[in-house]
């Protein structure tokens, strides 16, 4: 075999009795991920994890990007195995990273000893193939300060190994071990940067989308179904449940003043959002909801609003500027999909004077009017589902 990764695991080693469990969701995590790429075998042994294609055929690039965007690795590299001798080890670092240590100024190299039994520490190791190199690259200067490029020499319990720097991974926690939550997703910006947040620290995520139906197009669905599809690139598959809101919306605009109308409006998305998510077994909401971003973005708002249900409701991009969620967005690629300009059903009968510090008792009277239990069983009859995966 000539090339394989190897992983190492981020937080997770930290956590005691619970390790095994995560250690097995991010094998089959990773193991998932990499179906596309052909068949490879994925095993952790002390806090690293091994990926090593099986057989002719694996698409070793692609697998490579997998691995990069799966939370709960700190850092990866590739790397080629060797056997656990000196010789094997310099061939090994002549043959797969020769071409690269040719480009450098200077060298150092750096090993580890993983495998106690074997005979020389790391130093010396380093001291020894660190002194062939030399005598290969006359050229090229050894400086263990500040070194061009490092070559790393790990001897481990099955095999020796030989890479370069390793790259930064996705860091987190795998997707899973958190338990299951609901984001509310809409067109914009910020939701899917609060759904890769929360994902990045273990949630699997299911998505839920507000739909009004002929004031929003169904481009204005596409591209939500395109958000969700791009996140799920890091968080593995999602469902999708579209909720018609159209009969809500309109019966809002008939029986509400008008400056209730948004928060009247969020309080059914999140009754209904509650009820869903409850129903595809996940313990929280989330939303792109950030502090003082619009009027119904107010502490008072967000007061009256997450009134109406008893989840936890996760807000992770509270207390983010709007530049702030924006370079987010752009390093998760869903940035040039948000700003297609498709409108959302938060956009349609905006009141010109929102009410910015509502009053629950307030909302409640004016909410009376409407028949909310026939409007929400109504509207999650119409909910249709979607599925995505990246
Ligand atoms: P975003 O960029 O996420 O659209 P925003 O600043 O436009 O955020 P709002 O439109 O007020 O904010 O919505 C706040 C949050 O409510 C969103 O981040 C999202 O979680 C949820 N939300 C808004 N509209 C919808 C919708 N049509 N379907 C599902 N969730 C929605
Ligand atoms: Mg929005």
């Amino acid at each position: 075999m000539n090339e394989m990764f190897l992983l190492k695991l981020g937080e997770i080693v930290l956590k005691g009795l619970n390790r095994f469990s995560f250690e097995n969701r991010l094998k089959s995590n990773v193991a998932h991920r990499l179906r596309p790429y052909g068949k490879f075998r994925v095993y952790i042994i002390q806090s690293t994890m091994y990926v090593e294609p099986e057989g002719e055929g694996c698409d070793l690039d692609g697998a490579w990007e997998a691995c990069k965007n799966v939370f709960g690795v700190v850092n990866l590299c590739r790397c080629r195995p060797c056997e656990k001798t000196l010789d094997a080890v310099y061939q090994a670092v002549i043959d797969y990273l020769g071409g690269e240590l040719s480009q450098a100024r200077s060298f150092k190299v750096e090993s580890k000893r993983a495998d106690k039994a074997f005979p020389m520490t790391s130093i010396q190791i380093s001291q020894e193939i660190g002194g062939r190199l030399a005598e290969a690259f006359p050229e090229i200067a050894v400086d263990v300060h500040h070194p061009d490029y490092t070559v790393y020499v790990e001897i481990r319990d099955r095999s020796g190994y030989v890479h370069g720097p390793a790259e930064k991974g996705a860091g987190g926690l795998p997707t899973g071990v958190a338990g299951r939550a609901a984001v509310l997703l809409s067109g914009g910006i910020d939701s899917p940067v609060a759904a890769y947040m929360m994902a990045k620290r273990g949630l699997e995520l299911e998505s839920i989308h507000f739909f009004s139906y002929p004031y929003t197009s169904e481009q204005a669905k596409e591209k939500v179904i395109e958000l969700a599809r791009l996140v799920s690139r890091y968080c593995g598959r999602m469902t999708i449940r579209v909720v018609g809101f159209t009969e809500i919306q309109e019966a809002i605009r008939d029986h509400c003043p008008e400056e209730y109308f948004t928060l009247i409006m969020r309080r059914f998305m999140m009754r209904i959002a509650e009820r869903i998510a409850a129903a595809d077994g996940c313990g929280c909401l989330i939303t792109g909801e950030s502090l003082g971003q619009v009027a119904s973005q107010t502490m008072q708002a967000m007061a009256v609003t997450g009134a109406v249900c008893r989840m936890p409701v996760f807000r992770p991009v509270i207390g983010m500027d709007k530049e702030e969620i924006i370079t987010i967005a752009r390093k998760i690629h869903t940035m040039d999909t948000s700003i297609l300009p498709y409108e959302d059903c938060c956009t349609v009968f905006t009141p010109r004077h929102p009410k910015t510090k509502p009053v629950l008792a307030e909302i409640e009277a004016v909410e009376a009017v409407l028949d909310v239990e026939a409007l929400i069983q109504r509207a999650i009859e119409k909910t249709t589902t979607e599925h995505v995966m990246y």
